[in-house]
């Protein structure tokens, strides 16, 4: 696998991400989406749309607003004995999370711990700064998780709202809503891509971790003596796609959370690591909910939330089994996992199809073929994402798709103009063939599923 520092370099170069902000000088661990990042971005969450939502007939859509009313991050334990144990090393001034480096060093979870226990606890066992190894640190401060903001015009007045720091919250408070306007019958599950916000205190690895970030969840409601089925269930639908995907199997673990790590809603969870460049790290979170957030919404919004089975009378609060994935975690995984240097062709990025960014590449060989590339180019350009290229010699133009993981290439030379035949080169073996511009559409239409 490549460095940290190439992906990050390879991503610049060619058009995958950029620094945020670049031209003011950026603003710490924020990125933007150039041409193919967000093309990639967009193949993956419709893959796993595809998967998720699409070829489940008991699982919806949802797209809840990222504004929420205050009382939901209350409901969720957000807001109220929810912020993170923040201390600084006084001697090299890194900050770092105290319940972490207990964990890490203690292998102790402080889960519930007040700030003075950990604080005894810090001295007690001579945990030290994973930076610089003293043990002088300051006191712990209270760190809030959520971004704040402001409803309102009027500077001052307006009631205070937060952005979303998890994208499950607005599945939850919107489940009578599907499974009334649906009439949806449980097992069923909700599926939501979109943004979150958290004021990360140690950002970075590149979009490992940072304060924008995107997830993809999904909630799977269902019977409570069901649970385990649909946890053991989409865990390993989890893992599948991964694979499907052409993720290395030897790149992937299952780590099963320990009792004393769960967190504080959860009955079971496991994490997919990922074997990133920088080390093992938590790509997918597969969790086991129980019915601990929507009695929290119950109690708070005063809502009834149970479900009445109309075939078994049953009625019960669901459990909810929750696969969650980062994104933008995934892509970079994703990168990590296909860029591979080949012999006597270079860095090769060997992404499924379906993720590629761009499709197909035109190549005119010269400037005679540009008209009669460029009709090629529109005949299936609605179909397919494709991308237009006439500088450098045929070798090199091959090169910089190989590079960007472009699946297929079609050269249009002299003989294409009498003929009507065009030459397909295919990424994965080199190979080339010949066929009409008449088959060109059904060619493709069989080498990719959306
Ligand atoms: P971590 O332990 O890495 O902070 P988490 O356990 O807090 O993650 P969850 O709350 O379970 O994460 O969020 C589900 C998924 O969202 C994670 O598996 C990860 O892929 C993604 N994710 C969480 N926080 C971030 C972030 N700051 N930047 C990018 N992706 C994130």
């Amino acid at each position: 696998m490549k460095t940290m520092e190439e992906i990050v370099n390879y991503c610049k170069e060619n058009g995958f991400l950029f620094p945020g902000s670049q031209i003011y000088g950026g603003l710490a661990n924020a990125w933007d989406y150039g041409p193919l990042g967000i093309e990639l971005k967009k193949n993956i969450q419709e893959a796993w749309w595809k998967k998720f939502v699409q070829e489940h007939e008991e699982n919806y859509g949802l797209d809840a607003a990222i504004l929420m009313n205050p009382n939901v991050w209350v409901a969720s334990g957000h807001v109220g004995g929810f912020s993170d144990p923040l201390m600084d090393c006084k001697d090299c001034k890194t900050r770092h999370r105290a319940d972490h480096l207990i964990e890490e060093q203690a292998k102790v979870n402080p889960a519930g711990w007040s700030f003075e226990k950990m604080e005894k606890f810090i001295k007690d066992n001579g945990i030290k700064c994973p930076n610089c190894g003293s043990t002088n640190f300051s006191e712990i401060k209270e760190f809030q998780l959520m971004f704040k903001t402001q409803q309102g015009v009027v500077s001052g007045e307006g009631s205070e709202i937060y952005l979303r720091p998890e994208t499950a919250q607005g599945i939850f408070v919107n489940f009578k809503n599907v499974v009334r306007s649906m009439r949806a019958k449980l097992p069923m599950g909700i599926a939501q891509v979109g943004k979150a916000f958290r004021n990360e205190i140690t950002p970075g690895n590149f979009i490992f971790r940072t304060r924008e970030f995107e997830q993809m969840e999904l909630e799977f409601f269902c019977n409570p003596c069901e649970a385990n089925k649909w946890y053991e269930y989409w865990k390993e639908t989890c893992m599948n796609w991964l694979l499907f995907y052409g993720i290395n199997k030897d790149y992937v673990v299952f780590r099963d959370h320990e009792p004393t790590e769960l967190s504080h809603y959860s009955s079971g969870t496991a994490d997919i690591e990922f074997k990133f460049p920088f080390g093992q790290s938590e790509l997918w979170g597969i969790a086991n909910r129980t019915d601990y957030d929507l009695n929290a919404h119950m109690k708070v919004s005063k809502e009834d939330l149970t479900y009445h089975d109309p075939i078994t009378n049953e009625k019960y609060v669901p459990y909810v089994i929750e696969p969650s994935l980062g994104l933008n975690r995934m892509l970079l995984a994703f990168i990590c996992n296909a860029l591979v240097n080949i012999e006597d062709r270079g860095d090769v990025l060997m992404i499924h199809p379906d993720l590629a960014p761009i499709k197909i590449c035109i190549l005119p060989l010269q400037k005679q073929q540009i008209d009669f590339a460029h009709d090629v180019y529109k005949k299936i350009a609605n179909k397919f994402v494709c991308s237009f290229e006439t500088s450098g010699n045929i070798g090199k133009r091959y090169k910089r798709q190989d590079l960007i993981g472009t699946p297929y290439c079609v050269t249009i030379d002299f003989d294409s103009l009498e003929d009507n035949m065009v030459t397909i080169r295919d990424r994965n073996t080199t190979e080339q063939i010949r066929i009409s511009i008449d088959e060109l559409e059904n060619y493709f239409e069989d080498k990719f599923n959306f």
